[in-house]
């Protein structure tokens, strides 16, 4: 007993070698034979054989033409765009920086701006949302058409689903 134990455990461990190997199990012949004694072993490997069958006829979705167009765009952009400023830096080093030992000079900072008035005044730290990044008119007319590409790729899929739950709903006479 404690032996078909051991076996069922090694054999499953190895199952997905089984799986996606074709000479694995000519490789070794002792899984092979354990499958065919085991019943509980066999139905799992059935399980993953049929999981993966699935994963194969799933499609990915198409990625949008447009994804790389848009950004390099944004790429060319970015470089050409004028350096942060010494306060704008300073700012996003506070807010996005998670260094341990940055917390207590934050919190001393913090409390330091806090008596000096509310702390509004400190290079604007309570304004939690950092700007939006300024678009161009390329990357906004790319991302129009990038959109224009998902809502058709939706309702492409949407005629495809109600199309199907409609056969299927029609008995076969
Ligand atoms: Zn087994």
């Amino acid at each position: 007993m404690v032996t078909t134990m051991t076996n069922c455990k090694n054999c499953r461990s190895h199952l997905p070698d089984l799986l996606l190997d074709d000479a694995y199990a000519t490789t070794h012949p002792e899984y092979k034979e354990h499958l065919e004694a085991c019943a509980s072993c066999r139905a799992e490997l059935a399980e993953l054989r049929s999981t993966f069958a699935l994963l194969d006829e799933w499609k990915a979705p198409d990625i949008s033409p447009y994804f790389d167009s848009r950004l390099q765009a944004r790429l060319r952009e970015a470089a050409a765009a004028p350096p942060e400023g010494f306060w704008e830096r300073t700012r996003s080093f506070l807010l996005f920086s998670t260094g341990r030992q940055l917390r207590p000079a934050l919190a001393g900072a913090l409390a330091f701006a806090m008596i000096l008035g509310g702390g509004s005044a400190f290079v604007g730290l309570h304004d939690f949302n950092p700007q939006q990044p300024q678009t161009s008119a390329t990357v906004n007319d790319l991302k129009l058409m990038d959109n224009n590409v998902q809502a058709e790729q939706q309702l492409n899929q949407l005629l495809d689903d109600s199309s199907s739950a409609d056969d299927a709903a029609v008995p076969t006479t």
